[in-house]
């Protein structure tokens, strides 16, 4: 059987993998048998969100109203119901609902309605608080198919510890990350010197490790040193993916979907208020803007060398007009010249203007030349794949340390112009 839940925190406190550890716990103490517990990240663009946009799937064997009882039990237990925008949801289903359902969580948008449907065409027992609105991410859950998956092993903290300053030893995590990578990823960020695997907010994640197999993050987490978890668990998930994009189209993007798109640069990159950079695709006829926001720091550097005629590929989400880059292939550079007057053969000395259509003239020797002295400048860029830092990188988004897909590289070498090709 699958079991979902989601919508259980508040940005006040707790956090639905936390409810996940505990109910994998419980369900082990009722005689069930965990066959594998699922990070299932959904659309990270809507709206209702507390922060990453998660939702839980455990999947076990055993008695299907054990768990269905323990599930709720769980969620009424801890679920922040207080918060207006908590509206728990859990599902059980012992048949595998069809995965369309998952994908239209992850990439586009749902109502409570559609997933109920789901719920009920497979004869599901659930349970949704609220305006259930967490059935929507309960039902993905239970409905998810991951074709490439990653896993993180989640520390948590004791009960008494929520809410005070974390005690987690950053040479530590720093550590761990060197030791680990490129196995591991996204513990910390080195070029920007900051810790990102352990959380701000007053829930009761003490810190995330993310790899690529259970292993690697348990190896990376043993040099670890930190106040004393209460449980830690270790999840397979869609994180660092790029589970949420499709290959999109300049003409054709929709509002709060997620795209890989390919175009040309139409127009160099500008810095706006905030440090925010900001430049112009074009495809077909029409613009899109592409924005590197500040957090995105060093990225902006590569933004800020395209130049017009560049012809390059980028993921994002679209969001109020802009695509909001987490990624950046570049298919082709523009050759980039410099004209100027040439230098006088005679003197060295470099000629000036003769006037409009008239050449150049040495203001020492007199000598003239009809050609302008035209030099191809060498590029800040290479062709390639270039990405923002850990620090600003979204759970979904695939890192370049494994790789890029198949698909990616058709959508970047792609002849085809405003057409992108279908996922392969
Ligand atoms: P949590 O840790 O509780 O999961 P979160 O940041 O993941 O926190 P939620 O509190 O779960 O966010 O809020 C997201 C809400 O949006 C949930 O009610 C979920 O069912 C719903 N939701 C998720 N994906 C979609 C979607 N594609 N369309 C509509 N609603 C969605």
């Amino acid at each position: 059987m699958w079991i979902g839940i989601d919508d259980t925190d508040s940005p006040g406190g707790m956090c639905t993998t936390y409810i996940g550890a505990v109910l994998v716990r419980r369900l082990v103490q009722a005689g069930l048998r965990i066959v594998d517990a699922r990070l299932v990240r959904l659309n990270p663009n809507v709206i209702h969100k507390t922060r990453g946009n998660a939702a839980i799937s455990i999947e076990a064997d055993g008695d299907p109203e054990t768990a269905f009882a323990l599930a709720t039990a769980c969620v009424e237990e801890l679920a922040q119901f207080d918060d207006k925008k908590t509206n728990p949801g859990v599902a059980v289903s012992e048949i595998h609902p069809p995965l369309d359902f998952y994908y239209a969580a992850l990439r586009d948008y749902c109502t409570v309605d559609e997933a109920v449907g789901v719920l009920e065409a497979v004869g599901a027992r659930y349970r949704g608080y609220k305006n259930r609105r967490g059935l929507i991410g309960a039902t993905a859950a239970i409905s998810s198919v991951f074709p490439n998956q990653t896993y993180e092993l989640l520390a948590y903290r004791k009960r008494e510890m929520w809410g005070t300053p974390r005690q987690v030893d950053t040479a530590s995590l720093f550590r761990a990350e060197e030791v680990t990578y490129p196995h591991t990823w996204d513990t910390v960020d080195r070029e920007n010197g900051v810790v990102v695997g352990v959380p701000h907010t007053p829930d009761p994640v003490l810190f995330g490790i993310r790899g690529e197999s259970p292993a690697w993050v348990k190896e990376a987490r043993s040099y670890v040193r930190s106040e004393e978890p209460a449980c830690e668990q270790v999840y397979t998930t869609n994180q660092g993916t790029d589970a949420h994009l499709v290959p999109g189209s300049v003409a054709t993007l929709r509002e709060g979907r997620s795209y890989l798109v390919r175009g040309t640069v139409a127009q160099a990159a500008a810095t706006g208020p905030g440090g925010h950079v900001s430049f112009l695709l074009k495809d077909c006829g029409v613009d899109l803007r592409c924005m590197a926001y500040e957090p995105t720091k060093g990225f902006r550097a590569i933004v800020r060398a395209l130049v017009p005629g560049d012809v390059v590929a980028t993921a994002g989400s679209y969001k109020g007009g802009s695509l909001n880059l987490e990624k950046l292939g570049v298919a082709r550079l523009a050759d980039v010249v410099r004209i100027r007057p040439p230098v006088c053969p005679g003197c060295a000395k470099r000629m000036t203007s003769a006037g409009t259509g008239k050449g150049y003239k040495c203001r020492v020797c007199g000598a003239r030349s009809r050609e302008p002295e035209v030099k191809v400048l060498e590029r800040r860029i290479q062709p390639g794949w270039y990405e923002v830092p850990p620090t600003a990188r979204r759970h979904l988004a695939r890192p370049l340390v494994r790789g890029v897909p198949a698909w990616e590289e058709v959508v970047l070498q792609s002849s085809q112009g405003c057409d992108a090709p279908p996922i392969t």
